[in-house]
Parts: C-alpha cells; structure tokens; sequence
C-alpha cells in the first residue's frame, strides 16, 4: 500500500494521523502549547532547526501538523502548513517570497478579501501588485511581468465571479518568467482538481468552506508542490537560498531541500506573525475532511440540478455555473475538473435588485449568511451585503450586477431545495 499511491477516498479518511500501537484510533487534540523534554540539550537543538519535535504550538503541533499531512496528501504535495484563515493563507505564501519593492501578479477575479489584501494591505507594506483579466491571451498577459515580480496568483474557481482558471496557461506564463505559481484551491478542493498537476507550484486553502464543511472554524493552508527549483532562480528568491540571520545564518533550499518554502513559512513567519489555527479547531476540521470526497459529489450534483431549474425559469435573466452546458468557463471546468466543480451558483431574476430582496426574503430552506461552500444552502445578494456601500453603477464598475444572488447549494435533497426556489420565486 505505501508504494502505490493511496485514492483520496482513502486519504479523506486515513491521512495524516498514524497511531502507533495502543495510541488513540481518531486523531488527538493537542490541546498544550508547549512540550516537555528531559534534557535541555536536545531543546536547544530543536531550537535551531536541527532536530524535528515539538517545542511551542505558534511554531508547530501534533494534531494541526497531522491535519496539514491529510491536506499535502490529498493535494499530492511535499509539505504544507495550517493556519488561522484562508486570508493568512494567501498572505504568508506571498509574502514567504516577498518583501518590499517585489510586485506580483494577480487574476482579477480572486476572492474580495484576497483583493484586498494585495492591493491595499500588502500595496502598504510595499509589495506592489497588478491585477489583470485571467481570460487574456498569453501574449497580452506577459506584459504585466516586471523584473522585480516574484509569483503568479489565481483561484482554480474563482469566488464569487465562478470563473475557471487555465492553469496549464497561468503555469506557463508563471515558469518562463522564473516565478511559482500560486493557486487558491478553496472551491475546487483536490477532490475536484489538484492542481499541481496542471503545473501550479503552490497551493492555498480557505478551510473555512468545504474542507471543514460545516461551517464551525474559520481556517486555512498552504501546501507545497516541492516543484519549484528555488535555487535556479537563486537571485530572485533570496529568502530562501541566502542565510536567514534569525536563525544562525540557516539557508533553507540547502538545509531542507523541498520543504524549504514550508520550512521558512513555519521557523519565520509563522514564528514572528503567529496566525496558527486552534488545535481544537484543526481537529474540527479534520472531521470535515473526512467526508469530504462524499460531500463534495452531492454538492455538484444538486448545484447543478439547481442550475438547471433556474435556467428552465421566465422569471430568470441569467445563470452562471461551470458545470453548465452552455456557461463560458463550461469547456474548462470540463479539461480542469470533469467530475465535478463546486456547489456555488450566481443567477439574476428578471426582476432586477429588488426581486432579488423580495426574492430572498421568501426563502425557507437557503437562509441569508455571509458564508459559502457548507452543507446548508445558503444565500447572499452582494449588492445589499458584502458590497452594499456601492451604489448600482458602481456596482456595474466593481464587475457585480446589481441583481446578482449568490447562491450555495448544500447536500440537502436537491427536490426540497428546489423547491424552496419555486415558492420563493411564485
Ligand atoms: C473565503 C475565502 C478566502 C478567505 O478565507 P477565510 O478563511 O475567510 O479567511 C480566501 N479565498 C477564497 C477563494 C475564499 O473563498
């Protein structure tokens, strides 16, 4: 069994945690911030990286690292880290090869907060980033490249915009230009697409949405390809093939070889910026992954049964969801995710903004929060919420139609959800 690669059936449920005789079957919340040691010599050498165990849990813990295990495995990765959010996600695998006066490149249509993140947050700390359409020929796309750009970033499916992303394009464009590329992989998940095999370097997770699945921990990861040669491109990434002085002058590509990137993101930013998930909340989330090769079919299929009922409605202007024959990204999701894309849906009632409020006022079954991607259906009209201070035409500006409603179909039976939409619409 250990040669032959393991299915992710098997990995949702087996990975990561390995219980040596008469240890605890389930994994165990380690619910300690520090670990004890008989002899204050093999401390100190944990303290310079030059033994493996656990010391403090800002730096590393057993059951956040047999979580993080179970996530590198599904995504067919060298190594990979938890951590507090999916917005710290994003944050350290930028910034673990990043500082000031670099720049990267972004797909435009990437999640708000990520948005956020590069353009105005990480824009201060003088990382300077340049948006641009994932749709544009790759010819038109090279042009945003800089001497000083230091990674490529998208979202397999991106949120709220459903749009699919041409890895194999993105991971071109990314590798002749000497830099990773990064992909958050939150409303795929690696049991829809892995997209380090379409050549992406790098990968991030939201937990917060499928993963753990039930909407009870906010959390994140980041997982490593262990592809990227570092060191060919030794003068770009200096962080990571020069000595780190906080840490007696250690360089990672040498010393740790592919778990280098995770390496300094764990011993460096994780060590001087702390956003690590609870121990309590990683065990949430590994019970969230161990249904998730289950979970996330259901999704799909009654996301696009939904689908389809809208798009068969008067009442409706238009419908937009990848694992519909029809929809413009429907040809890529089909090469990047054949089985399956995600269980979130946009749709626009004829009606404009206001039937969309009236429209979501009658709702029974979808109830209105702000959250996608859990077993409950839920609902989000973003002109009233999430981008409520814009007014119409500058919602229009920001790319969100004022009638958009976001729609997150859940593993509920797809007739009763259904038909909750018929009597809302009625
Ligand atoms: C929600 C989300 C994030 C942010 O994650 P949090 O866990 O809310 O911090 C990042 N990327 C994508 C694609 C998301 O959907």
């Amino acid at each position: 069994m250990s040669q032959k690669k393991r299915s992710k059936e098997t990995i949702c449920i087996q990975g990561g945690w390995k219980p040596a005789n008469g240890e605890a079957r389930v994994l165990p919340i380690y619910q300690s911030t520090t670990f004890k040691y008989d002899d204050s010599d093999k401390m100190g050498r944990l303290f310079d990286l030059e033994d493996q165990g656990y010391f403090y849990t800002r730096l590393a813990n057993p059951t956040s690292d047999a979580v993080a295990a179970k996530i590198c495995e599904l995504e067919g990765g060298v190594a990979a880290m938890l951590t507090s959010s999916g917005q710290a996600a994003n944050f350290y695998a930028v910034l673990n090869i990043c500082s000031q006066g670099d720049h990267i490149i972004s797909s435009a249509t990437i999640y708000g907060g990520s948005s956020n993140l590069f353009t105005v947050t990480m824009e201060k700390m003088g990382i300077e980033c340049t948006l641009v359409d994932p749709d544009l020929p790759e010819e038109e796309l090279a042009k945003a490249f800089r001497p000083n750009t230091k990674a490529v970033f998208a979202e397999t499916i991106a949120n709220p915009a459903l749009v699919v992303l041409d890895i194999e394009k993105f991971a071109r464009l990314a590798h002749s230009h000497g830099v990773p590329l990064i992909v958050d992989n939150t409303f795929a998940t690696p049991i829809n697409c892995r997209p380090f095999e379409w050549g992406a370097d790098i990968v991030t997770h939201s937990t917060t949405k499928y993963m753990d699945g039930h909407a009870t921990s906010v959390g994140g990861c980041i997982v490593d390809s262990g592809n990227f040669d570092w060191e060919a491109h030794k003068e770009k990434f200096p962080g990571l093939t020069t000595p780190d002085e906080s840490y007696h002058g250690i360089i990672y590509t040498q010393k740790f070889g592919k778990q280098a990137y995770i390496t300094k993101a764990t011993a460096q930013l994780m060590r001087d910026l702390g956003s690590i998930p609870s121990p309590m909340n990683a065990f949430l989330l590994n019970i969230g992954l161990e249904t998730l090769h289950l979970r996330m079919p259901r999704h799909c299929e009654n996301a696009l049964k939904v689908a389809e009922y809208l798009q068969s409605r008067e009442d409706v202007a238009w419908v937009k969801y990848p694992g519909l024959k029809g929809d413009k990204y429907y040809e890529l999701a089909q090469k990047y995710m054949p089985d399956g894309t995600c269980g979130v849906i946009s749709f626009g009632l004829k009606g404009g903004r206001e039937a969309a409020v009236n429209f979501m006022d009658r709702l029974k079954l979808a109830a209105i929060v702000t959250h996608v991607a859990d077993a409950r259906t839920s609902v989000l009209h973003p002109a009233s919420h999430t981008h409520r201070q814009l007014s119409d035409q500058q919602l229009v500006e920001a790319g969100v139609d004022p009638s958009m409603i976001r729609f997150s179909v859940g593993i509920e039976n797809a007739d009763d959800i259904i038909e909750d939409i018929r009597q809302a619409l009625e």
